[in-house]
């Protein structure tokens, strides 16, 4: 693409495009401007390549230029572009991909009911589990409890699920019934204690948020099983088995949102099946597709299912794209690859523990304070002073992060966390080229600031 047409998109982009979690004003006629993708690499409009250590936002599995997933698209567009499954009509792709989901499953989740998104697939959790209890004959349970810097959407359900104070603070009055509790971040709120005991500390929360509403009133608990988008913040051992005691105990649902874990993002098929817990409702979108086309949907255990159906009545809730017939095509083509070509074991068995070799070396990085990761997440710490831990100022994880794209890949900053989520083919020699541009883009940092020469 020609200098000049850059120029003038950019242009038309700042007059007319109001950006998703942008702020405008700070953008001006600044965007970078994606034209094309293949493998692991995006290439902007100046014809710079930039290695995607995020997939994207977290979506696209199979990496860039599948045709397999362009044929199946196409495919489906000309067979039946769209119908819905309302009023007792289903189509075949919805009803297929149906049936592949809840054989990737776990055993007790036999179901699944399809949404545009993970926004809306974490709406349709709240009014589904609001049904469950009513159904049950105990309407006052309506209370679902979530996590501080949690993050399920932005509709005004995702956001207040989440845990976001800054989106809280700007949506006006959230969702009422909704409650939040300590996430186990042990860098950032438990360093002074033994991983293990802060991660029973920060479960315990919700037994007692529990007791202090009182179980008559609580109806579940959410969570993503590792937190993405609050910084890959991946909970000690001792977390997920305690909570899942504690939702067990008090008879409440497990939410496992797998938004961002689903689909071997973590070695498994779901990252509640890393951390063995059973969950009755998940949550999916993203990875459904590898985000080739928008679809999400929420699987649903035995238990609020056979209830729904066995009870009957017509659950009001659907959305005119629920298992939309392309999208639903593409997604259970991406399912086949994903199992064909065996990479979620790959990354379970190869790429993962290659990437948490390579990862960790970054750690002795002056700017570093901890380098973590889980199958094909993985997140940085950057810190002022190796010895406290002392953090910089505010604004030192955007600066890094524009540096990544200087150096040729692309980062996410949360605060002053840097995270990656690279798609699933990475291959090795990939990753050693991820940590590479990653270290160089600290290197650079490191210099603004004065730390190294
Ligand atoms: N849940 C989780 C865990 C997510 O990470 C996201 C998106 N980052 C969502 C829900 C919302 O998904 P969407 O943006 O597709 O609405």
């Amino acid at each position: 693409m020609q200098q000049h047409d850059t120029q003038e998109l950019r242009q038309q982009d700042s007059r007319h495009h109001l950006h998703p979690f942008t702020d405008t004003k700070e953008l001006g006629d600044n965007s970078r401007i994606i034209t094309r993708a293949e493998g692991i690499y995006i290439y902007d409009s100046e014809g710079n390549r930039i290695l995607d250590a995020m997939a994207g936002l977290w979506c696209v599995n199979l990496g860039y230029g599948r045709q397999e997933l362009v044929d199946a698209a196409q495919q489906q567009m000309q067979e039946l572009p769209y119908y819905n499954n309302f009023f007792k009509t289903a189509h075949p792709p919805a009803i297929k991909l149906a049936k592949k989901l809840t054989e990737l499953a776990p055993e007790h989740i036999n179901h699944v009911f399809f949404t545009g998104s993970g926004s809306e697939s974490n709406d349709t959790v709240v009014r589904m589990v609001r049904r469950y209890w009513q159904l049950k004959g105990q309407p006052e349970k309506t209370v679902i409890i979530g996590r501080r810097n949690g993050y399920h959407g932005s509709t005004v359900a995702g956001a207040s699920l989440g845990g976001m104070a800054p989106m809280h603070e700007q949506g006006g009055p959230m969702l009422p019934d909704i409650e939040h509790i300590a996430q186990p971040y042990w860098f950032g709120e438990g360093r002074e204690m033994d991983p293990q005991e802060f991660g029973l500390l920060a479960a315990r929360s919700l037994e007692q948020k529990i007791k202090t509403l009182g179980v008559e009133r609580v109806a579940a608990f959410i969570a993503e099983p590792v937190q993405g988008a609050g910084g890959v913040i991946i909970p000690p051992e001792s977390y997920w088995p305690e909570i899942q005691r504690i939702c067990d105990h008090y008879g409440i649902l497990l939410i496992a949102d797998e938004v961002i874990c689903g689909f071997g993002r973590v070695g498994q098929w779901f990252g509640s099946q890393h951390f063995n817990i059973k969950p009755d409702l998940m949550p999916i979108a993203k990875g459904l597709s590898s985000g080739y086309l928008p679809i999400g949907g929420v699987l649903v255990g035995d238990r609020v299912a056979d209830l729904l159906i066995e009870q009957g009545g017509e659950f009001y809730h659907g959305f005119t794209y629920s298992g939309h017939p392309a999208c639903a095509a593409v997604a259970l083509r991406n399912l086949e690859l994903l199992e064909q070509e065996g990479v979620i074991d790959r990354v379970r068995d190869v790429t993962g523990p290659y990437f948490a070799r390579q990862w960790a070396t970054l750690a002795s990085h002056p700017l570093v304070g901890e380098a973590r990761s889980l199958g094909l997440l993985g997140a940085l710490e950057l810190v002022a002073d190796k010895g406290t831990m002392a953090r910089f100022a505010p604004g030192i994880g955007s600066q890094c992060r524009d540096n990544c794209f200087q150096s040729g890949i692309v980062m996410r900053s949360v605060g002053e966390t840097m995270v990656v989520s690279p798609p699933l083919v990475i291959t090795e020699a990939e990753i050693d080229q991820l940590v590479t541009l990653a270290r160089r883009s600290l290197d650079l940092t490191a210099r603004q600031l004065g730390i190294m020469d």
